[in-house]
C-alpha cells in the first residue's frame, strides 16, 4: 500500500464512521465474508478448526474443508450424520467471533437491523432476535426432512448427544438418527436446501426486515454490506441495490475484501471499501474513540 493509498483508506473508515453516525436507521446485510473476517474459514479452506475438528474425517474420506464435507456423498445416514454432528457441534459451541462484537460496538444506540444469509448464529450472540432476520435458516434449528409439519426443533443437544457417540469408523449409532416427532422421517438441518421449510419462522424472518425498511424508508437509512460473495448476491446485494437507488435517502456502502462493488446507478449515493472487514471495523472504532476524545477534551 503506497501513501496515496493509505490517504483513500483512511478517507473511507471516515466517511464510513460519518454515515453511521448521521443514519437514523441502518440495514446490515451479513452474508459469509464477514463470517470468514471473523475467523470462521473452515467452510472453504484448511484452517486449524478444520484440522482440529475433522482429521480423522479427512483422513477417511479425503476432503479438505468442511463445506466439501457437507456435500460429501456418504454411503450411509450413520455416516453423514456422524459428519454433521461433528460439524454443528463445533458451530455451536463456538467462541462468539470478535468481528461481531466490533460490529455491535460500531452500531451501539442506533435503530438497526440485520439481514443475514448466515446460519451460523453469531449474529445471534451478540444482537437481539427481534433485529436480526435469518433468511437463509440458522444451524441451531432442525426441521423435518418431510416437511410434514410447520414446526423448527431445537439441534444443539441432540447435536452433542450425537457427537459424543461418533465410533471409530466415524458413524453414530442407527437408532440415535434423529426423527421427526410426528412422522418419523429424519430431521435435517434447518438451512437452504431442496427440502428448507419455508414455514412460520421463515416468513416471520422475512417480514422483520420489511417492517424495518418500510418504517425507516422516508428517513436517512445507510444499507451496509458485509461480505456477500459472487455465489448469492440476490438475497442481500441486489435488494440494497435497488433500495439505494429507489429510497431518496439511502446511502449504501459494502465492504469486501473482494467483491466490493459499486453499481454506476448509485455511484453518487454509495461506496466500495475494498478491505478485510474486521481490520476496517477496528481501524473504525478506533478513528470512533479518538473522536469522543477530542470531544471530551473540548467540553471540559
Ligand atoms: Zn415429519
Amino acid at each position: 500500500m503506497n501513501l496515496n493509498q493509505n490517504d483513500v483508506y483512511e478517507e473511507e473508515v471516515k466517511s464510513l464512521l460519518k454515515h453511521i453516525e448521521e443514519a437514523d436507521a441502518i440495514v446490515v446485510g451479513a452474508a459469509s465474508g464477514l463470517s470468514a473476517a471473523a475467523g470462521f474459514k473452515h467452510y472453504y479452506v484448511r484452517d486449524d478448526d478444520f484440522v482440529e475438528n475433522f482429521s480423522d474425517f479427512e483422513d477417511k474420506y479425503g476432503y479438505h474443508c468442511t463445506f466439501d464435507g457437507a456435500y460429501y456423498p456418504y454411503m450411509k445416514d450413520e455416516e453423514r450424520w456422524a459428519f454433521t454432528a461433528r460439524f454443528l457441534s463445533m458451530i455451536l459451541n463456538a467462541e462468539t467471533g470478535e468481528t461481531y462484537h466490533d460490529l455491535y460496538k460500531l452500531l451501539e444506540n442506533k435503530p438497526v437491523h440485520i439481514i443475514t444469509t448466515n446460519q451460523d448464529s453469531q449474529i445471534e450472540r451478540v444482537f437481539p432476535p427481534e433485529n436480526i432476520s435469518a433468511i437463509q435458516g440458522d444451524f441451531r434449528y432442525f426441521q423435518c426432512s418431510k416437511r410434514c409439519q410447520d414446526k423448527l426443533y431445537e439441534a444443539k443437544d441432540i447435536v452433542d448427544n450425537l457427537e459424543e457417540n461418533i465410533d471409530e469408523n466415524l458413524e453414530i449409532p442407527t437408532e440415535l438418527i434423529p426423527r421427526c416427532p410426528n412422522c418419523g422421517a429424519q430431521l435435517d438441518t434447518w438451512a437452504r436446501s431442496p427440502v428448507f421449510l419455508e414455514g412460520s419462522k421463515y416468513i416471520n424472518e422475512h417480514l422483520k426486515a420489511q417492517k424495518f425498511i418500510q418504517e425507516n424508508q422516508d428517513k436517512k437509512i445507510l444499507f451496509l454490506e458485509l461480505g456477500v460473495g459472487r455465489m448469492t448476491p440476490m438475497f442481500i446485494q441486489e435488494p440494497f441495490w435497488n433500495l439505494t437507488y429507489n429510497l431518496d435517502n439511502a446511502y449504501y456502502i459494502t465492504i469486501n475484501p473482494k467483491d466490493a462493488l459499486l453499481p454506476v446507478a448509485i455511484k453518487d449515493k454509495g461506496m466500495a471499501i475494498p478491505e478485510d472487514i474486521a481490520k476496517v471495523f477496528k481501524d473504525a472504532l478506533a478513528l470512533k474513540d479518538s473522536e469522543k476524545l477530542s470531544d471530551e477534551n473540548e467540553q471540559s
